[in-house]
């Protein structure tokens, strides 16, 4: 099977001299997997995440989402992929505050030239499947953490990407909460949506995603199946990178 992301030997460094962020990364993901990228803060799970988002570039190596070599495509192609293939999910929502939480989910489908019917059925659609549909045309101050970040999946899914990334998406909630909204990305997983996580919550990983990658300064240091039969061992694996919190740091639009 083809897979929907391949990295081949990844690197990245923000300075010419300065050490690697990512260094010598290989790995491929399949579609329909859900996978959690656990490490300690600074190991570099944002600067991954935000190359396959295509936020940043390698600097060496090779990205390939859906068959595309995206670390090679223009600027403008690189936009397009960002508003078509693959939608985003932060630990602080980032959504815009001046807007309805309709239109906040709108938005890309519009950016994206979504005919206005279609994508106000789409976004419709989703407010519902996320039960927040009683909020559609409220303003997101108003809004609970949990619930604000069920609009910001639906924001993130409004074009039907191939691929939804999330950065820390329960780092801002409370348990309870985190785990509501850790359920949710599983349902969307178990209907076929593929995505990537970054976490360093090791029960969001173990629970939640059914394959964890660890980073450890960089470079991938395991890469295991969180499957009934192997999740006591993730859960040793992945102790180690218990209480780091991600920098708020990479190309964020
Ligand atoms: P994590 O997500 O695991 O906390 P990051 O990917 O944010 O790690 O950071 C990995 C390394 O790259 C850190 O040393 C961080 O300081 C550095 N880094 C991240 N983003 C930038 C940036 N935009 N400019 C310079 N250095 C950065």
């Amino acid at each position: 099977m083809d897979a929907l992301i391949e990295l081949r030997a990844v690197s990245k460094r923000y300075d010419n001299d300065g050490a690697f962020a990512v260094e010598d990364v290989s790995l491929d993901v399949a579609a329909g997997e859900s996978v959690a990228i656990m490490g300690p803060s600074g190991s570099g799970k944002s600067t991954l995440l935000n190359l396959v988002a295509g936020l940043d570039r390698p600097t060496s190596g090779a990205v390939t989402v859906a068959g595309q070599r995206i670390d090679a495509l223009s600027e403008t192609s690189l936009a397009r992929y960002r508003r078509q293939r693959v939608g985003i999910i932060f630990q602080f929502f980032n959504l815009l505050d001046d807007l309805t939480v309709a239109d906040n989910v709108l938005l890309p489908a519009q950016l994206a030239g979504m005919p206005r019917a279609t994508a106000r059925r789409q976004a419709d659609e989703l407010l519902e499947r996320l039960k927040i549909s009683a909020y559609r045309q409220a303003y997101p101050a108003r809004l609970s953490g949990g619930e604000r970040q069920r609009v910001a999946i639906a924001r993130a899914l409004v074009n039907s990407p191939e691929l939804l990334l999330a950065d820390e998406p329960t780092g801002a909630l409370d348990t309870t909460t985190g785990e509501e909204i850790g359920a949710l990305l599983r349902e969307l997983n178990q209907a076929g949506q593929s995505m990537i996580m970054v976490t360093h919550n090791p029960d969001l990983a173990r629970r939640y995603a059914s394959r964890t990658i660890q980073i450890v300064d960089g470079r991938v240091t395991g890469d295991a199946a969180a499957d009934v039969t192997t999740a006591d061992v993730t859960t040793a694996d992945v102790t180690t990178a218990r209480g780091g919190t991600i920098g708020a740091l990479g190309a964020r639009q």
